[in-house]
């Protein structure tokens, strides 16, 4: 297979920090684009997978799997893309295609297993990671790459691949709609999304949040009411009061509070995935038949859905935008839950 040399960010080690370094990247075959990277969003699970936060990573790792950029090249039997296109990549580039959730179009959840934008074996390049949006360029295979509607500012909407997906997906799934009183818990990259969208299809929303300083702003984001989660007495007025909440906490916390917010069949789904288990208590369950599920990301076509759904309802990200060279202050930041409310790489650092 032939390879092109390009600039990444990435790092050698779990305990090493990010810096420059040049990757090999495959070059189109017949059913591939080529994608210059403009934006790259940095998602919390960049940092875990730099980390080995969830076990041994492969390294070198390039993270970074919300992706915009423009379509530089195409291969010959590239059918929905062209040259100069605007387009996005989220947290898969491959599936097996032919099991039965591939066929349903829920390839995030593949029998043999989706492929990682970045940390998983790359198929085409035996031996290697794939290597994630922390760099000048991608090629992936056009049958997982979306398009970007034309009216959303390309750098803001880069954060919807993953934060925007991960969001929209379950309050998708379990219907949210209006009359229903959602909670997010979480405001960061995608809690603030997950208010934004939880607002677009007509639920109230109450957002959850350990820091003070996001009071005033979650409402700003479109939540109906906010909640300082460390306060029992804030806490004690939404008992029972719920029909769904989704968890989107990157750090252990107690989830037996949170279920105690649901009413009668109500659900909590988690979406944070912290390194450590959450002991959950059946009676935090059994009184009102509730249900504790989880929820990745989304599949490709609903992925376009949902980047539809935001460009009708004009919703993007809040972003602060950084240069590559910050990476490893702005990893520090998102620890510290010090980010308003994602960080988005202007990939235009790395090039100059
Ligand atoms: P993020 O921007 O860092 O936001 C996480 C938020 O969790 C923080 O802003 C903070 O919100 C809250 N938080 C952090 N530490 C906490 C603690 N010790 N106790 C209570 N609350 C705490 O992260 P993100 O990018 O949104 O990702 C969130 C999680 O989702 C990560 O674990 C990530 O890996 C995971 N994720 C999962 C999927 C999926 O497919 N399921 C996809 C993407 C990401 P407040 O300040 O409001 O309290
Ligand atoms: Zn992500
Ligand atoms: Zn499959």
């Amino acid at each position: 297979m032939e390879t092109t040399n390009i600039k990444a960010f990435g790092t050698e080690a779990a305990e090493a920090p990010l810096d420059q370094l040049n990757i090999s990247r495959r070059k189109p075959t017949p059913h591939d684009v080529e994608i210059d990277i403009l934006f790259c969003g940095v998602c919390h699970s960049d940092l875990h997978t730099a980390r080995s936060e969830w076990g041994p990573s492969m390294y070198p790792c390039v993270p970074g799997h919300e992706i915009v950029g423009k379509v530089v090249s195409v291969g010959n039997h590239v059918s929905k893309f062209k040259v100069g296109d605007v387009v996005g990549v989220g947290c898969m580039v491959d599936s097996c295609r032919e099991c039965e959730y591939c066929k349903e179009g829920l390839e995030q959840y593949c029998e043999p297993g989706m492929t990682g934008t970045y940390n998983a074996p790359d198929n085409h390049l035996p031996g290697n990671p794939t290597f994630g949006g922390y760099a000048e360029s991608i090629v992936v295979d056009e049958n997982y790459v979306l398009r970007i509607p034309e009216n959303l500012d390309l750098a803001a909407t880069a954060p919807l691949l993953c934060a925007g997906i991960t969001t929209y997906s379950p309050l998708h799934h379990w219907k949210v709609s209006p009359g229903q009183k959602v909670g997010i818990v979480g405001i960061g990259g995608l809690g603030h999304m997950g208010i934004k969208i939880a607002k677009a299809m007509g639920a109230t929303v109450v957002a959850f949040t350990t820091s003070e300083s996001k009071f005033a702003e979650a409402q700003r984001l479109g939540a109906d009411e906010v909640v300082l989660s460390k306060d029992p007495e804030q806490m004690a007025k939404y008992q029972g009061k719920l029909h769904f909440i989704l968890d989107a906490v990157s750090a252990e916390h107690d989830i037996n509070t949170y279920l105690g917010l649901l009413r009668v069949d109500g659900s909590l789904v988690l979406v944070g995935a912290p390194e450590q288990p959450l002991p959950v208590g059946a009676f935090s369950l059994i009184p009102k038949r509730r249900s504790f599920a989880g929820s990745m990301i989304g599949g490709i076509a609903e992925t376009q859905d949902m980047l539809d759904f935001c460009g009708e309802h004009n919703i993007t990200a809040d972003i602060e935008m950084i240069d590559i060279q910050n990476i490893n202050d702005a990893y520090e930041r998102l620890l510290k839950g010090d980010v308003k409310y994602r960080f988005v790489i202007d990939m235009a650092s790395l090039k100059g």
